[in-house]
């Protein structure tokens, strides 16, 4: 039983800290039409730094490490990284654009728990032009690799809907049929943060060419209803048909500006993101707490600002929570049972 765990869903303070995300690296190469990722940054956290990291959180029970970025796999020393938290016996999720999977999956997949790869769409045209490079191909040769030499490794999409690709939803799921993975996961894009580095690069915060006009968000509801139910009851679907129906009531709502669908979430209560140079931030979306180079992590997330950003998301106060499409709500029975 994990009563620190249950203990952060009740209070502002951490108590023990069970997931984290950590962007390895602010490197990609892809140029996705809502992440302004390009290049790795000079100062980002070395293989030291990750290494002792790796160690301050097992004192806080981590459980879960989701290794982000950027693309982690252009970290050269990655492998490396999987082994340090392997050693802590972390479970280990990797987020990837699937670029380099034939290349390096084979020493990478031994220390994974789970591997999600992001596909925006079911043919080049549309995955390609959203990604910016000619990739569908390349990723599609990796995730057949990978199913090849690791049959058992829990492999799933996500997929970022937006204007230029919600007509795909269903052959994004008979792609993930056809590829033999085990589920597909869907989100709407979020134009509004600051969050994938659009703060301070060339991708404007609010661009809506990337939301829906009221006819598209009528034809997105007709796409989720023309879903097969035996996959949403099945899980193959992540989102149950509810939560993705209530993605075209949120893209209606950005038409408008008001009544979007509520959020429930604690994700700065059971996690928190630490950035590719060491800023620590409750979620994707809100501003930092503070720099792992400053202090020792625990004493950020329990200072006074982590607790009032704590206290805050929790009486559903923010503005950013109020359009977030990718909240996190660990029920209080999933956090006692440490079911990360
Ligand atoms: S969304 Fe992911 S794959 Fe696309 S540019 Fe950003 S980091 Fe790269
Ligand atoms: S609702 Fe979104 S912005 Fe608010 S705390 Fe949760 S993840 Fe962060």
């Amino acid at each position: 039983m994990n009563f620190k765990a249950l203990l952060n869903t009740i209070s502002d303070k951490i108590h023990t800290l069970p997931i984290v995300i950590l962007y390895v690296t602010e490197g990609c190469n892809l140029k996705c039409a809502m992440c302004s990722y390009r290049d790795r940054l000079s100062d980002e956290l070395t293989i030291e730094e990750i290494e002792k990291l790796a160690g301050e959180l097992t004192e806080i029970g981590l459980k879960r490490i989701v290794f982000s970025g950027g693309e982690p796999l252009l970290r050269t020393d990655f492998e490396q990284i999987c082994e340090t938290f392997a050693k802590h016996n972390v479970k280990q999720t990797l987020l990837t654009n699937g670029m380099l999977l034939k290349k390096k999956i084979e020493k990478i997949a031994p220390y994974l728990d789970e591997l999600i790869i992001s596909i925006d769409g079911a043919t080049p045209e549309t995955h390609d032009a959203i990604r910016g490079v000619n990739s569908l191909a390349l990723i599609k040769e990796g995730i057949k690799h990978t199913k090849q030499i690791f049959p058992e490794l829990n492999i799933s999409f996500r997929t970022v809907i937006q204007k230029n690709n919600f007509r795909e939803i269903n052959d994004i799921v008979r792609l993930g049929l056809d590829l033999n993975i085990n589920r597909v996961s869907f989100l709407p894009v979020d134009v509004f943060s600051e969050a994938f580095g659009r703060e301070h690069k060339e991708i404007a915060v609010n661009d809506s060419s990337l939301l829906l006009n009221a006819d598209e968000v009528n034809e997105l509801r007709a796409v989720i209803n023309g879903i097969d139910k035996k996959y949403f009851d099945s899980h193959f679907i992540s989102e149950p048909y509810n939560k993705l129906m209530g993605f075209a009531e949120y893209f209606s709502s950005s038409l408008s500006g008001s009544g979007y669908p509520p959020v429930y979430c604690n994700a700065p209560m059971m996690s928190t993101v630490i950035t590719a140079r060491g800023d620590i931030l409750p979620c994707f979306f809100l501003p930092k707490l503070g720099n792992l180079r400053e202090k020792l992590l625990i004493q950020i997330l329990n200072a006074d600002n982590a607790k009032t950003t704590r206290k805050k998301v929790k009486a559903f106060e923010l503005e950013r929570c109020k359009t977030c499409v990718c909240s996190l709500n660990v029920t209080k029975r999933a956090a006692l049972k440490s079911d990360f």
